[in-house]
């Protein structure tokens, strides 16, 4: 099939090369000249594992193609999908502007029937709202379709290949048919729907999988104040089917680009039906309250005297195996730490130049190694739970630092990996 890709971020790009690996022909849209620039000469602008591997081969067997000129992509394309930000707005409200915006350049290029599908996630009504407009500047006949996404980031290849479930809303039978044909090779898995239903999976599904986070952080919290270990208390509980294993696992709450926008967007959805969905404005406003946690752990261990100290920071992206730094529980804790005198010393693998982008570069040390951020420090705070953290030699550790405090905000560590060292040693819903 012909597909035009409009948005190279985290889902455009992975799913552009993805279908091009299916053996279809893929031209992947963007606004930003830069990134364009950088696809077409081979670089890929985001740490994606894999990426730049399947992006190449299809480049070179002629599948893939990059271009600014989305009029051109569409006339030469059968579907063309829409993968472009929705970002928070300040009322919680999904930003429509950029899908607006891309419908409406759709439309002035269509050229005949085409299919338009929107990956982007977007608030119920949003299809049938985008059918109106493009309808309004077009004679050309075409489907809408609403074409949710679940990948990932950090294996978002891996999920697009292997994904557990393609959702397609639709409310004509052939344009479905051929989303099915399309995504058949990916997985057994297809569910086709009506619009506002694939809609609503996609905030349903982002709901509920923060909804288990939040819950899993509150019994930690407890766990603490009663001595009980949330690690076992979470493995106990997953082995029963019904709760299964994963987004069980405590630490200091979600970040990142879609579940705190995606719970704060369907708190709303619900607002205007005049629905109070209390349960998810919890779930916020617990995730809101688990990244303080570390500083409730620091302010304690230094009895509020933190202003002096030097407290090291490993982790700014919002999760391993990613360069986005969307919504990190680092940028808070960073921020209150500086703003409390504390001397910050950071360390990321891969997200620290995005992280300066949008934190700034003044006021923290940023260092080039764990060692080196942990160097004097009087304590250090894990944040996201690199590989790398996990493989560090403890008692190396211990030496580089002043005093040797750690406070595991993933849980990295476990109980025996400290024996026959001196650390203290704080983690979320264990015992110290
Ligand atoms: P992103 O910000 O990384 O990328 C969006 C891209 O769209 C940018 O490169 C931007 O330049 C481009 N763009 C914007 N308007 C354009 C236009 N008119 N023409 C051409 N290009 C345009 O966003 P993302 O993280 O890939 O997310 C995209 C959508 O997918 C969002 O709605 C998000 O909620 C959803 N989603 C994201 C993830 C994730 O893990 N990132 C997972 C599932 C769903």
């Amino acid at each position: 099939m012909n597909i035009t890709v409009i948005g190279t971020g985290y889902v455009g790009l992975v799913s552009g090369v993805c279908y091009a690996e299916l053996g279809n022909r893929v031209i992947c849209v963007d606004k930003d000249a830069g990134k364009i620039a950088a696809l077409q000469a081979g670089s890929i602008p985001i740490y994606e594992p894999g990426l730049q591997e399947v992006a190449a081969a299809n480049a070179a067997a002629g599948r893939l193609s990059f271009t600014t000129g989305l009029a051109e992509a569409v006339r030469e394309s059968d579907i063309v999908i829409i993968a472009v930000g929705t970002p928070p707005m300040p009322s919680g409200e999904a930003n429509m502007a950029y899908i607006d915006q891309a419908a409406l350049e759709v439309a002035e290029a269509m050229n005949g029937y085409k299919i338009i599908a929107v990956k982007s996630t977007v608030p119920v009504g949003t299809n049938e709202r985008l059918r109106e407009l493009i309808g309004s500047r077009t004679d050309e006949r075409f489907d809408s379709i609403s074409l949710p996404e679940f990948l990932r980031e950090g294996s978002a290849v891996q999920d697009t290949m292997y994904p557990d479930r393609i959702v397609i809303g639709a409310d004509n039978r052939e344009a479905a048919a051929t989303m099915t044909e399309l995504h058949k090779p990916l997985t057994d898995n297809i569910i086709v729907t009506d619009i506002r239903s694939a809609e609503m999976i996609k905030y349903a599904s982002n709901a509920f999988l923060a909804t288990k986070i939040s819950f899993i952080n509150e019994i930690a919290n407890i766990c603490e104040k009663v001595g009980a270990d949330v690690t076992r208390v979470a493995e106990g509980m997953g082995y029963d089917k019904r709760i299964g294993k994963s987004f069980l696992k405590a630490g200091i709450g979600y970040g990142g680009s879609c579940f705190p926008k995606d719970t704060r967007a369907l708190i709303q959805i619900a607002g205007n039906v005049d629905y109070e969905f209390k349960l998810l404005r919890s779930v916020v406003e617990v995730n809101q309250d688990q990244r303080f946690n570390v500083i409730r752990k620091l302010e304690a261990i230094f009895s509020g005297q933190l202003r002096g100290k030097t407290i090291a920071v490993w982790g700014l992206a919002f999760k391993p195996d990613t360069d986005d730094v969307r919504d990190s529980p680092a940028l808070e804790i960073i921020q209150y730490l500086v703003e409390a005198g504390v001397k910050v010393r950071a360390y990321d693998p891969i997200a620290t130049s995005n992280f300066q982008a949008v934190y700034g570069k003044e006021g923290v040390v940023w260092c080039g190694g764990a060692m080196e951020a942990a160097k004097g420090a009087d304590a250090l705070c894990l944040l996201t739970e690199w590989d790398e953290f996990a493989q560090v030699d403890l008692q190396e550790l211990q030496n580089t630092m002043w005093r040797a405090i750690l406070i595991d905000g993933r849980n990295v560590f476990k109980e025996e990996d400290l024996l026959g060292t001196a650390f203290i040693y704080y983690s979320v819903g264990r015992p110290a």
